[in-house]
């Protein structure tokens, strides 16, 4: 499919301005997951649009794992990240990166700038460097340590990373002004000290640079020209700056900040996300109820249907939301034009056809898609027994052509591909329940128009029953019942309890091929993957995607 190109956003702007006062300049950007959670759709956009702009300017764009928080990350997670934007279909440039590539240069730098009076060792607890940095009414107080010697402040650093000192009982921090309006320039933490084992440096270091200290120097290391972050980053950014001053960096990468994208629906918090994992609230990460990318994936969203979302969504520097069903409807035009169709019936009743010899198969052939002529046929067998849908079966005479274009008792329908026929008689159990139809069919109808004065009221889809699978099929809802769970005072309790339906589907006999990740439209159900993880061809599962329309949803 053709991809639209990247949007102009105001960064694309500040970038083509960049390129304009200096055209030898090489864009280079860079998607920095940390490594402590499954990527979801917000991450999303941010990947569409580092990679997009890098592309749009003919640059690079990197990956890397910002794993500084060694409690909380794990190699899992990285390697799940990988196969993400690997599945999204971007490229990163050369190898994956990782802030702790650079642990060795950062913890250089720490010591140059105790060389140069901008860092020292500060000997108080986190909690007492917490509360002496005040706050918006109230200014900071320095630290006791903060005017010792350079030597001591060095030789307290190497104790620092030697082990000598306990978690939250030592820390490095840049020396600037404890008065600063920006709270993040009052003396902020370089290095503080965590004795976890990182799945990356394993037990090398017992101090781990912060966030601020990490991220611009990374950046610069890389050759990053242009660092975009969100917005909660635009108070860190005088500090980025402060840094890159003030270090002898090999480049000048400058930060920009643009909005977090909300979905309505959905909530993009890794943090919350873990909750609904860890309560069992989902079956994982990767469930595909969780607007993770690797749960979309296995929902059988498109990676184009996202990216296109991604790249639809307006990049702004003031907070908006989106809404699911832009999602759905460009996942739904993805699917619509590229995948083939099929035809399965959820809830089955059984027809029989009675002018039809026992033994009789015709066989038919079906396009695999109306409009596609190169996906090519499928065959298809009709039997004197089929099935088709519940739904698709009324007693009541009384309904009118416009109000049930289906099968009723005494009536014609045309059954998909097929031909028209005609319900005679329904027999009941002793419940008192339908479980078949009797029916006749129209002889020549295959292909053609019926008889003079043979009306069907529409076209149904069926499955023979005697060449057919069976196949568990899962119907989802959205997982939460309101559209903006994180606002609730506990999204657990926004959890849709009607979220997950399984049902036992009768399936055409060609979808006994169908791999794990095949997606099908079901005509006139909507669009099924094969599961990922569960199908295989003695046992299908499909997962309902989407419906063949917009559902509506409350706003
Ligand atoms: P979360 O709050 O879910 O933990 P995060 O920002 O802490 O997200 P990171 O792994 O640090 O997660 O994010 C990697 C990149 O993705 C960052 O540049 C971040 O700004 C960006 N990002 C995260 N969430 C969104 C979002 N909802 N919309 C746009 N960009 C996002
Ligand atoms: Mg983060």
């Amino acid at each position: 499919m053709d991809r639209e190109p990247a949007p102009d956003n105001f960064l694309a702007q500040i970038i083509a301005a960049d390129i304009n006062k200096n055209p030898n300049l090489k864009i280079h950007t860079r998607f920095p997951p940390e490594p402590n959670g499954f990527l979801h759709l917000g991450h999303a956009t941010s990947i569409c649009l580092n990679f997009a702009l890098a592309e749009k300017f003919n640059g690079y764009c990197n990956l890397r794992f910002d794993d500084t928080n060694p409690e909380k990350e794990e190699q899992a997670y990285a390697d799940a990240i990988i196969e993400d934007v690997t599945w999204l279909g971007f490229k990163w440039y050369g190898d994956v990166k990782h802030t702790s590539d650079y642990f060795d240069k950062l913890y250089e730098w720490a010591i140059y700038l105790i060389e140069q009076g901008l860092a020292y060792v500060d000997l108080q607890d986190a909690e007492t460097v917490k509360q002496n940095r005040g706050d918006f009414n109230n200014l900071g107080t320095e630290s006791p340590y903060r005017n010792h010697s350079i030597d001591w402040h060095k030789q307290e650093l190497e104790n620092m990373r030697a082990g000598k000192y306990a978690e939250n009982t030592a820390s490095l921090r840049a020396k600037i002004d404890m008065k600063h309006a920006n709270m993040n320039m009052r003396d902020p933490i370089l290095y503080r000290i965590r004795k976890a084992h990182h799945h990356q440096t394993k037990d090398k270091w017992c101090i781990y640079p912060s966030y601020d200290f990490a991220h611009g120097q990374s950046d610069a290391l890389e050759g990053i020209t242009h660092s975009i972050c969100t917005l909660e980053f635009q108070n860190h950014r005088p500090l980025y700056e402060w840094l890159l001053e003030n270090l002898p960096v090999p480049s000048k990468p400058k930060q920009y900040e643009f909005a977090r994208s909300n979905i309505s629906y959905m909530i993009t918090s890794k943090r919350k996300l873990k909750l609904l994992v860890d309560e069992n609230i989902v079956s994982d990460w990767d469930d595909p109820r969780m607007p993770t990318i690797s749960g979309m994936r296995r929902r059988g969203y498109t990676a184009n249907g996202i990216k296109d979302f991604c790249n639809m969504l307006s990049v702004s520097r003031s907070e908006g939301s989106a809404e699911i069903t832009m999602l759905e409807s460009c996942v739904r035009n993805d699917l619509n034009n590229n995948y083939p169709r099929a035809m399965a019936v959820l809830n089955p009743i059984l027809v029989k056809i009675t002018n039809l010899p026992e033994n009789n198969i015709i066989s038919l052939v079906a396009p695999k898609h109306p409009d596609q002529q190169s996906m090519g046929n499928r065959d298809l067998t009709l039997t004197n027994e089929v099935y088709i849908d519940r739904n698709d079966f009324s007693t009541d005479s009384s309904l009118s052509r416009k109000q049930f274009k289906r099968l009723v008792l005494g009536d014609y329908v045309r059954l998909r591909n097929a031909f028209v026929i005609k319900a005679d008689s329904i027999v009941k159990n002793e419940q008192d329940e339908i479980i078949a139809i009797n029916a006749s069919y129209v002889e020549d109808t295959i292909g053609k128009k019926p008889p003079e004065g043979i009306k069907p009221r529409g076209v149904i889809h069926w499955v023979d029953a005697k060449n057919c699978h069976n196949a568990e099929v899962r119907l989802y809802d959205t997982l939460f019942t309101c559209p903006n769970p994180e606002q609730q005072d506990d999204f657990t309790k926004a959890v849709n309890p009607n979220s997950l339906t399984i049902v036992n589907a009768k399936v055409e006999a060609s979808l006994i091929d169908a791999k794990p990740e095949d997606r099908f439209q079901f005509e006139r159900e909507g669009y099924f993957v094969a599961d990922r993880y569960n199908h295989q061809p003695n046992n299908l599962v499909f997962n309902k995607i989407i419906g063949l329309k917009d559902s509506q949803k409350p706003k």
